[in-house]
């Protein structure tokens, strides 16, 4: 897979990939980030990639040439799946989303800054708009390496037990059931007997009904099959 992360600040992009899991990604050829600066495809000599907002207040607008510029650049050197931009209104982010993206072979993430990007550049050269959330960051570049790290994680042969991704929180719907390690037993603190009893089937019976239990009590919603489980929390409350 092949990501280009278009960004006015390629700094910020520096560590997400630089350790653990993705690194390792990189590492193994399953993955190629480029993060791409964008003031390289600026036309002035001060290298402006933003300008105010038509029909004035605050706040500064990415201008759209430049990522026309940049995106045409690449485009010309591959071909992608997507053209994604980094937006509050996208949307939302979830495992279902990073699943398919995993199965791509080429996406452009393009992070906007102040105000955002100027509007024509989302009816023109974006395919897709995702959202991390329902909060506002200054810039595209934390949400880009959310989306990143969420899909590399996925790619076969990144994790070195391929399961394990399977079994995370979200895959199924359901959240993830409590983990412990050593010891045993910590200031009385005991892990339960069932873990240490080395019968399989039991330690997965058990694993499920807390995945499930969990699920009841802290994301009912995502219990869609099921919706009046008992423990069902209205959406405003949760
Ligand atoms: N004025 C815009 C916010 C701009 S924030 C609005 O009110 O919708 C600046 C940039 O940060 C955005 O262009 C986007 O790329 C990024 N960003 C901010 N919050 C984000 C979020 N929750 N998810 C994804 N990207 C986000």
């Amino acid at each position: 897979m092949h990501i280009d992360i278009i960004t006015c600040l390629p700094k910020l992009l520096e560590s997400p990939f630089s350790d653990s899991i993705v690194k390792r990604a990189i590492a193994k050829g399953l993955v190629k980030i480029n993060v791409i600066d964008l003031r390289a495809y600026a036309t002035d000599r001060h290298r402006s990639v933003d300008d105010y907002a038509y029909g004035g207040g605050a706040g500064m607008v990415l201008m759209v040439e430049p990522i026309d510029r940049c995106i045409s650049d690449l485009k010309s050197r591959r071909t992608y799946d997507e053209v994604i931009y980094m937006s509050p209104d996208g949307e939302p982010f979830r495992q279902s989303l990073a699943n398919a993206l995993s199965l791509k072979q080429n996406l452009i993430i393009l992070c906007g800054h102040y105000k955002g990007v100027d509007e024509r550049v989302r009816e023109h050269l974006v395919t897709r708009e995702i959202s991390i959330g329902d909060y506002v960051l200054s810039g595209g570049e934390l949400a880009a390496a959310v989306v990143t790290d969420a899909i590399v994680r996925l790619i076969p042969g990144v994790l070195s037990d391929e399961t394990s991704a399977l079994s995370d929180s979200f895959q199924d719907n359901l959240v993830a059931p409590p983990v412990y390690t050593r010891p045993a037993d910590y200031k009385g603190w005991k892990v339960p007997d069932v873990l240490l009893s080395g019968h399989e089937a039991k330690i997965e019976a058990w694993r499920h009904e807390m995945a499930l239990e969990r699920t009841r009590q802290r994301r009912p919603g995502l219990l869609a099959d099921n919706p009046d489980e008992p423990g069902n929390i209205p959406a405003g409350e949760r």
